[in-house]
């Protein structure tokens, strides 16, 4: 039986819901959306999102909040130690017992899961079925860090919700389509055939942007575009005619840009001689490059925010972020190349879509790229921050990676009665994250 749950003050229309979740290693985050209209239809307005939020500190300190997008609802709650939720199943099944309460009536028809790899064959979502379980379970070579988190609330939503349709979005399949050059390594040949390939992440993000480029800057849409999709994990990502043709991430989630505490592209030798010279062993080397490095790792171990980094004011911090931006930089005038041109630079995620010290100091000087910063307009944070004469648009668009789950999800599971020409797009972005 689908579990049922209450109408949000004010917001009501239909009585079924569509959940996203993205499990973490110590996080769930979660949005619920208004997935049909009272005939059992997609909206034909979009997806409404009705609240979302996260509970995360999971294994220690764990914290719940949420927000409903009308504004009529800012929920917190705290746990002792003792009576918290210790992981993904035990704080799925607060969040549905939270949920029954907060918007009764309602029904999951179905659920979204962020998942991080979908390995060679998955560029499309995929219906969860035990097969297919088992097929993203191997993946978790691929995706150590990742990978196993998703599926451990895959596993923990496939008990709560029994028969509800439960869908798996990629954060590789918007980029399975990348000509060879982009999806190899220069290693012998059956480590390619055997799955060694630059699959790239981020993709939902990126299809989000490639939608609302559709939508609102056609032109550009259909030529060559560069977004830069910067927060904690980070990375660009070529966009031609809407599809992606190359991603600076690779293999794993470690390559390309420096991120909070990911190291971003290093020179494989510097791993050779860490384990034949310093000694680490391979977990200390993955918990160097994924947790040690990047922004934390630079600014002296300062801190991975760049809020903070931004505020510090010390000579690491600064240097932490000279080599973002160079990088930056540096990716966006090889990703051109590739285009040979560019119509369109795109800056989102948390530090893409707020810190406009970090557009202005990517776009500064990229005059012979035909980038010409408006810098009032990027400090109040407009959509448009190039100036009217540039001949590349630049454009700061914030994602919604769940809106785009929701869509997927609603799609995948073939929800409702409307043809799919006239499916439902992602919902518009959330203002602020
Ligand atoms: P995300 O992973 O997309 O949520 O992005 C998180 C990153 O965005 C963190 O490094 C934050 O410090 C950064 N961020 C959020 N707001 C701002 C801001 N106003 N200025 C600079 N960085 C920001």
């Amino acid at each position: 039986m689908n579990p049922v749950i209450p109408p949000l003050a004010g917001a009501y229309a239909g009585d079924d819901a569509l959940l996203t979740l993205n499990s973490g290693s110590s996080s769930l985050k979660f949005a619920l959306f208004d997935a049909l209209d009272e005939s059992g239809l997609p909206h034909a307005d979009g997806l409404q999102l009705l609240l979302s939020g996260q509970i995360d500190g999971l294994g220690g300190a764990v914290r719940f909040q949420a927000r409903s997008a009308d504004g009529t609802l800012d929920a917190h709650e705290q746990w002792p130690a003792a009576s918290a939720p210790a992981d993904a199943g035990a704080a799925l099944r607060w969040l549905i017992d939270w949920l029954r309460r907060q918007v009764p009536g309602r029904a999951v028809v179905a659920v979204g899961h962020r998942v991080v790899h979908g390995g060679l064959h998955h560029a499309e979502p995929v219906l969860l079925t035990d097969a297919v379980v088992a097929r993203l379970q191997a993946l978790v070579p691929l995706a150590p860090l990742h990978q196993p988190h998703n599926l451990a609330g895959v596993a923990a939503a496939r008990q709560a919700f029994g028969a509800v349709p439960q869908v798996a979005c990629f954060d590789t399949a918007f980029h399975r389509h990348h000509p060879f050059v982009n999806d190899c390594f220069a290693l012998p040949r059956r480590f390619f055939d055997a799955g060694v390939r630059r699959y790239g992440f981020h993709g939902l993000s990126y299809e989000y942007i490639a939608q609302r480029l559709a939508e609102q800057h056609a032109q550009q849409h259909a030529g060559r575009v560069v977004v830069a999709h910067l927060g904690n994990g980070a990375s660009m990502c070529a966009l031609q005619g809407g599809r992606s043709v190359a991603s600076t991430m690779g293999f794993s989630a470690l390559d390309g840009l420096p991120m909070g505490t990911r190291c971003g592209q290093i020179d494989p030798g510097v791993l050779l001689y860490l384990m034949q010279h310093e000694g680490l062993d391979a977990d200390q080397v993955a918990d160097l490059l994924y947790k040690q490095s990047g922004l934390k790792g630079l600014s002296g171990g300062l801190s991975h925010d760049m809020r903070t980094l931004e505020a510090a004011g010390t000579p690491e911090a600064a240097q932490a972020i000279d080599y973002f931006v160079f990088r930056i930089r540096r990716e966006l005038g090889g990703l051109a190349a590739v285009l040979q041109g560019l119509d369109a630079v795109v800056f989102t995620g948390g530090i893409g879509e707020n810190s406009a010290l970090i557009r202005e100091r990517v776009l500064e000087g990229m005059g012979w790229l035909g980038i010409r910063l408006d810098a009032a307009r990027n400090r109040a944070g407009a959509t448009v921050i190039s100036s009217d004469d540039s001949p590349v648009l630049c454009l700061r668009l914030p994602t919604n990676e769940e809106g785009m789950i929701a869509q997927q999800t609603l799609r995948t599971a073939a929800l409702g009665r409307r043809p799919a020409a006239a499916a439902p797009t992602a919902p518009a972005a959330r203002e602020s994250r």
